[in-house]
Parts: structure tokens; C-alpha cells; sequence
């Protein structure tokens, strides 16, 4: 490649992809990433034209500069010499917290958050078990991730933990937990509901490359149990084109307004969704296994809801991540891990959004790693995450993919730009 400043042109090896290249560069803007000394330079929002023979020419919309350390250096050259050139056509997308921390508290500020609501066993929970009181700064509070880990595994093991705290008080303070979070997170998802959110955008974005065949697949997996993903397809491709992989029944659910299921983008196939951590819009028969979707509004009590087959009370159906075993019944865990690995084994691309793969959710990370192992062919991985505070490049999150996942495509933009430039 040679440029001058704000132009040059290009050869591109393979000739096959000169078609592919000029139907995409229609609907995108494309950008050209090289190293140049100890930057790491974008040429962003390019235009191209094609001269023949594989050669084309470039004009740079906007130049992008990072300044990289050594170590930042040595990190973008390796991945810049594993990507080979491809076009991906069915893509999967991993989504974590991060990618709705800009309209959800996170999971370290969830606990002060039930506690100022007025959470009273709460609060005698973590002066009990954890030694923390109200008074005591929040960093040295545990994650509501934590305290729920804490308790699953006394209820899982079915042992006390002190005569205080016999298997049904505890069994009750984590439907309280659950029922306090839920309601929560609804309202807060609830005032976000008409925004155009990054889910919104990103999905608009897809939805249009399914409609002029530059996608052939698109799946999520999502590991949040807030709705914010299935609000925006609802949205823009309307409810019908969401295949969750399981049977859900409607409960208490108001009819929807004539016009409100009307999709912003027809497409014809439907999006498998995989829902790893469960739904605070779903609860379950712990007799026959039915999972019920349910109105989360508030004031609806969803504590006496009860299964339309058998009359059993109908239970969460939320499952924090869990560093050992998974407490999600194992019918249902079975069909949606064998769905989630099917998705990432038949992926070309799969791009993480706001998801560390820390060690809180090892047992999610290990599939991960088995399914996307395939050195014949080896899949693309990127990383979208939060731009980094102090700029200093390899961040711990890229670092810890790399150690599991090998060579990744880290792209710290954000997930609100990464939806409208990058995808
Ligand atoms: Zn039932």
C-alpha cells in the first residue's frame, strides 16, 4: 500500500474479493489500520474506487493516531498478522454487563442501591456474613453477584448457615433479593424503553447488511438477564423474528397495541437469541419446566404467579454466573448450551460487547474456549470494550483474552460507537 497524507491506493491479493469489497464499501464506511513507527493509525470513514486489476484508490475521510507502548505495539502487530483476508458472512455476538452499563447500575453498585431502598434483611445479611454495615465505605462491600454465589451454593448443598439461617429463610431472601433487583432494573430499563439505545443502533445496522446480503446470519448470546437486547429486536425486526431456542408461554402480559409489534426492518430469517444467564422477563414451573414470559411493570406482583398446566407457583428464572455448577434445571441448561455452542461453532466472526470473560463466570468462559477452538479455520474475534482510562494499551481485558483466545481484534471504542461505525 502507499499513501500520500490523505490518499493513496491499494492491491488487493486476493481478486475474488474485488466484487465483495465494492458492494460493501457502498453501504459502509471502511477504514484501512496499519502500524506506522509507535502509532497505530485509522484511517477512518475512507472512500474507494476501483482502477482495475485489483488495484484501488483511496481518499481518508478522517485520520485516527493512537499512540501505542511498546507492549500496545508488540500485541496490535501479532493480531495484525493473524488476520488473514476474509469476509464473514454469519456472525455472533457475546454480550456482557458492559454493554448495558450505560443504562443499568453494575453489579457492584447494585447492593448500595437495595440497601437505600430500603432492604432491611440486606442489610442484616451483610453484617452477618460479609462484617460490613451501611457505614462502611462500598468498596469494601461484596458484588450482589458475590452474595447471591454465597447463598445458591448453601441452597445447592442444602446446608444451614447458623440456626439463624435455615435452607427456607434463605430460600426466601433470594426471591426477596430477586424480586427487589427485578423490579429495579424495570424501572430503570423502563424510562430507557423509547431511546435509541446501542442495542437499537447496532441491530438497526445489521438488520440492513441481513437486507442487501452482506450478512447471512447474525445470533446473540446474551449473558445479562435485563431486556434491553430483546427490546431493541422487538423494535427494529419485531418480536416474530426472535427464536429464544425455547417454548415461552405469555403470562399476565397485556395485549399489545395494534401498530406497536410493527418492525422497522423486514427481514426473512429469524435470530436465534440465547439467553445464558435466563430473563427477569421470564419465570418457570419448577414442576413441568414451562417458562412463562411475564410483565415486569411495577405494582404487577409477580410473587403468586402460578403455572397454567399444574398450579405450582412459578419461580426466577435468573441465574447469576456461577464460578462452579449452574443451577439453571438441566433440561433447559442442556438445550441452551448445546444451542450456544452451535452458534460459536458455526460463526465465522464473533464479537464480545462488554464482557471481560473474568473468572466470575469461568464455567461460561471454558465453553467459550472449547467451542471456538478450530485451527483449520480459525474464527475472528472481537473485542469491544470501554475506551481505556489512563490509554494504556494492552488493558487487563485485552490481556485476558488474549491469554484464553489467542490473537483478538480488541477495539476499545465503546459499545455506542462500535454500533454505529464499526460493525
Ligand atoms: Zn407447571
Amino acid at each position: 500500500m502507499e499513501s500520500q497524507n490523505r490518499n493513496g491506493i491499494f492491491l488487493l491479493d486476493d481478486k475474488s474479493m474485488v466484487h465483495e469489497l465494492l458492494n460493501r464499501v457502498k453501504l459502509q464506511k471502511p477504514e484501512i489500520c496499519f502500524i506506522d513507527g509507535q502509532h497505530f493509525v485509522i484511517l477512518k470513514n475512507c472512500r474507494f474506487e476501483l482502477q482495475g486489476n485489483g488495484l484501488f484508490r483511496f481518499e481518508v475521510g478522517e485520520l485516527g493516531r493512537e499512540d501505542l507502548q511498546e507492549k500496545g505495539i508488540a500485541v496490535v502487530k501479532e493480531y495484525l498478522k493473524q488476520v488473514k483476508t476474509r469476509v464473514f458472512r454469519n456472525i455472533v455476538f457475546v454480550l456482557g454487563a458492559g454493554a448495558s452499563a450505560d443504562y443499568l447500575p453494575q453489579s457492584k453498585e447494585l447492593l448500595p442501591l437495595l440497601v437505600d431502598q430500603g432492604c432491611e434483611y440486606i442489610v442484616r445479611l451483610l453484617k452477618d456474613f460479609f462484617y460490613v454495615d451501611t457505614e462502611s465505605p462500598n468498596y469494601l462491600w461484596p458484588s450482589l453477584s458475590e452474595v447471591l454465589n454465597f447463598i445458591e451454593i448453601a441452597l445447592e448443598k442444602n446446608e444451614y448457615l447458623g440456626g439463624d439461617y435455615p435452607i427456607e429463610t434463605l430460600e426466601n431472601i433470594k426471591n426477596r433479593i430477586l424480586d427487589d433487583l427485578c423490579q429495579l432494573l424495570s424501572d430503570r430499563v423502563n424510562a430507557s424503553k423509547e431511546s435509541d439505545t446501542s442495542y437499537v443502533k447496532l441491530i438497526r445496522n445489521l438488520a440492513k447488511m441481513l437486507v442487501n446480503g452482506l450478512l447471512d446470519q447474525i445470533g446473540f448470546i446474551s449473558l445479562n438477564y435485563d431486556p434491553l437486547l430483546d427490546i431493541a429486536l422487538k423494535r427494529v425486526v419485531g418480536s416474530k423474528k426472535i427464536d429464544y431456542l425455547l417454548r415461552l408461554e405469555d403470562i399476565n402480559i397485556k395485549q399489545e397495541e395494534p401498530g406497536d409489534s410493527k418492525p422497522e426492518i423486514e427481514i426473512k430469517r429469524q435470530i436465534p437469541v440465547v439467553k445464558f444467564h435466563g430473563s427477569m422477563e421470564w419465570m418457570f414451573c419448577p414442576f413441568c419446566s414451562k417458562i412463562y414470559r411475564v410483565n415486569t411493570e411495577r405494582g404487577l406482583s409477580r410473587s403468586l404467579l402460578r403455572c397454567r398446566h399444574d398450579g405450582v407457583l412459578l419461580k426466577w428464572f435468573i441465574y447469576p454466573p456461577m464460578k462452579e455448577k449452574h443451577p439453571m434445571p438441566s433440561d433447559i441448561w442442556t438445550v441452551l448450551h448445546l444451542k450456544a455452542d452451535d452458534l460459536l461453532r458455526e460463526a465465522d466472526r464473533v464479537v464480545f460487547i462488554g464482557c471481560s470473560l473474568s473468572e466470575d463466570d469461568s464455567f461460561f468462559r471454558f465453553r467459550v474456549k472449547r467451542c471456538l477452538y478450530n485451527p483449520r479455520k480459525p474464527t475472528s474475534i472481537v473485542v469491544v470494550d470501554a475506551p481505556p482510562k489512563d490509554f494504556a494499551r494492552p488493558t487487563s481485558v485485552e490481556l485476558n483474552y488474549w491469554h484464553f483466545l489467542g490473537p483478538v481484534d480488541y477495539r476499545p471504542v465503546g459499545f455506542e460507537k462500535f454500533a454505529v461505525d464499526c460493525c
